[in-house]
């Protein structure tokens, strides 16, 4: 794609006018504010900025500009939302489909599409019969071997690993990527399932074996740069569309449940590795749709699983909707069994998560015990706190009421209680709280030479003089970056600053915390400036001393001892010096 033609195509979309189409704003300052759509709400949280074309959310921190707006709100990635933008305001962009693979990883993915390509035909030649029976006694037709692309490992010790050598990758690359081990294949008589990312691309397999043999039931590819458990949904890719169409999505456990569902032409479905959802896979998930459904396997560890990922999205600001199929079923059994019709009515019928908690809290109390009765009427009461509906609190209340004899009034009143500790709450814990820094003068100094490089070009150039290290990670990153970026396009956009920086969730919080700060105002003096680098500066020598007082600690010889402590009355001496301004 064309860099130039995708900042034509954002500056010519205002960001107020292109929310504003779809959710109201309201003005108020320089800023426009609206409900947030990316979590469940009915405050004016979203900020929206016409001046730096950027929007950010104050209560679940979503930001970004134009571009990752309607991606988010539209589920669609991003090239689709710069071609509608470009429609929008008559520039036509003609990109080839293509992407660019960074260079570092075009040699993996290489080796991950040949392996793949050498596992399917596996499972059609005569090494692959065993395999063949297996799925086919599992209702897997051929149609679905080709569109999950499942393959077969050969029994033979070194067959793929010596192949992909011939074909000029080295041993270490194949160790490193995981296919090989030792320079040895890793998988051996295993059914194989490739592993794509988000986009689509391969980036490692799961095996699984057919026959009982001792061994785990399936074999992961190992964690690499491109392989992380914790991130991969399975499926994803697929599901995208599937999901948009459909206008929900459904998260299953396994592999199995997804290929059934999708043999019935269910395919906005996707799966965890077998793991627990993260919150990086959360943040995929609500890409995809703004309904998700559980739909977990129907034993008690479904159970468990069901009420952890339902906590964790409701952290996130969403409630999903659950589906619980009967013990011991998973989705894959119950389609097998009573088919396509008859799962897609429990789809229809799925229930609120908040309700289905609220029924497994009340099958664990006695209600002899009345202590045990106003425990759960607590949990019941604290579970609606979580949720912005009005309406189906008064439903929950009412039913209270009636069913334990207790008055309207009161439970109105406990809950009203616990609302207002709860917001407390959420106010010192947000969505993301490890990404907006606790302030100390190290972080209000970092924070104002990061904002003072965005806009004023020659900070940056100061800033490189100084040779400060700002004391977080997230922060020297940020700065890198602006400085790569400015380098590049001799000027910054913060606009197009947030297109390149793409989805890195992490430094756009801390970009939009910045960007957001208003005590910081202007074009700084030099001397504010230098104030700042002092500061940053004086942390460094502190951690210095420390450093070298750990030495210190280490050493029992008294001469090095004497020799270190030397080292640390020269740097108090700078230290004192860089702290003069104090
Ligand atoms: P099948 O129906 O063939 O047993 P499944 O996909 O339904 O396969 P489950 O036992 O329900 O498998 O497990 C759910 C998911 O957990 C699997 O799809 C897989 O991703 C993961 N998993 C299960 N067992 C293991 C294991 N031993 N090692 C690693 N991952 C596993
Ligand atoms: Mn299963």
């Amino acid at each position: 794609m064309n860099q130039d033609v995708i900042r034509e195509i954002r500056e010519k979309n205002d960001i107020v006018d292109v929310i504003g189409e779809r959710i109201p704003l309201v003005a108020r300052g320089k800023n426009y504010f609206g409900v947030c759509p990316f979590h469940d709400d009915s405050n004016p949280s979203l900020c929206v900025s016409r001046e730096k074309q950027i929007y950010t959310c104050f209560s679940c921190h979503a930001t970004g500009n134009v571009f990752r707006f309607l991606m988010d709100y539209e589920h669609k990635d991003f090239t689709e939302v710069v071609e509608e933008l470009g429609e929008r305001v008559g520039v036509s962009v003609s990109m080839g489909k293509k992407e660019k693979v960074s260079s570092k990883y075009k040699e993996w993915y290489e080796i991950y599409d040949l392996a793949n390509k050498y596992y399917q035909n596996n499972l059609m030649t005569s090494a692959g019969k065993s395999a063949r029976e297996y799925l086919d006694k599992r209702g897997i037709t051929p149609s679905l071997i080709v569109e999950f692309e499942l393959g077969w490992s050969l029994e033979d010790h070194s067959a793929l690993t010596d192949l992909l050598v011939k074909k000029g990758y080295s041993y270490d690359l194949l160790n490193q990527v995981g296919i090989s081990n030792n320079d040895y294949d890793i998988y051996h008589k295993r059914l194989m399932f490739p592993l794509h990312d988000l986009s689509g691309k391969v980036v490692g397999f799961s095996g699984r074996i057919i026959k009982e043999n001792g061994q785990n039931k399936y074999l992961n590819t190992k964690e690499t740069d491109l392989f992380k458990k914790g991130k991969l949904l399975y499926h994803y890719h697929i599901a995208r569309d599937a999901a948009r169409a459909k206008k929900y999505v459904l998260i299953m456990e396994g592999f199995m449940d997804i290929i059934r569902a999708s043999s019935v032409d269910i395919r906005n479905t996707v799966a965890t590795m077998g793991t627990a959802l993260t919150k990086d896979h959360i943040g995929d998930i609500k890409r995809l749709s703004n309904t998700i459904i559980l739909c977990f396997d129907g034993d008690e560890a479904g159970e468990k699983a069901t009420l952890s990922a339902g906590e964790l999205f409701l952290e996130n600001g969403i409630e999903t909707k659950v589906i619980r199929l009967p013990n011991p079923e998973d989705p894959d059994s119950y389609i097998l069994k009573y088919g396509k019709d008859s799962f897609l009515r429990l789809v229809d019928q799925a229930e609120y998560f908040s309700d289905y908690k609220i029924k497994i809290l009340k099958k664990h109390v006695n209600l002899n015990s009345s202590e045990e009765k106003s425990n759960y009427i607590h949990q019941v009461l604290e579970q609606m706190t979580k949720i912005n509906d009005p309406i189906r609190l008064e439903i929950v209340l009412k039913d209270l009421a009636k069913n334990y004899e207790i008055g309207y009034n009161t439970l109105e009143k406990s809950f009203q209680e616990l609302k207002e500790k709860s917001t407390l709450k959420n106010k010192i814990v947000p969505v993301k709280p490890t990404t907006i820094e606790k302030e100390n003068k190290y972080t209000k100094a970092s924070e104002a030479i990061l904002y003072y490089m965005i806009y004023h070009p020659w900070v940056i150039e100061k800033t490189e003089e100084a040779h400060i290290v700002f004391p977080k990670e997230v922060y020297r990153t940020l700065e890198n970056e602006i400085v790569f970026y400015y380098h590049q396009h001799g000027s910054i956009s913060i606009a197009d600053f947030y297109t390149y920086l793409s989805t890195r969730e992490e430094l756009l919080a801390v970009l939009s915390h910045i960007l957001m700060r208003e005590d910081l105002k202007g074009e700084p003096q030099e001397e504010e400036l230098d104030d700042y680098f002092q500061v940053i500066m004086q942390y460094n020598d502190k951690q210095k001393t420390k450093k070298i007082q750990k030495k210190i600690e280490e050493y029992v010889d008294p001469l090095e001892q004497a020799k270190i402590a030397q080292e640390i009355i020269e740097l108090r001496i700078g230290e004192n010096k860089n702290g003069r301004r104090d």
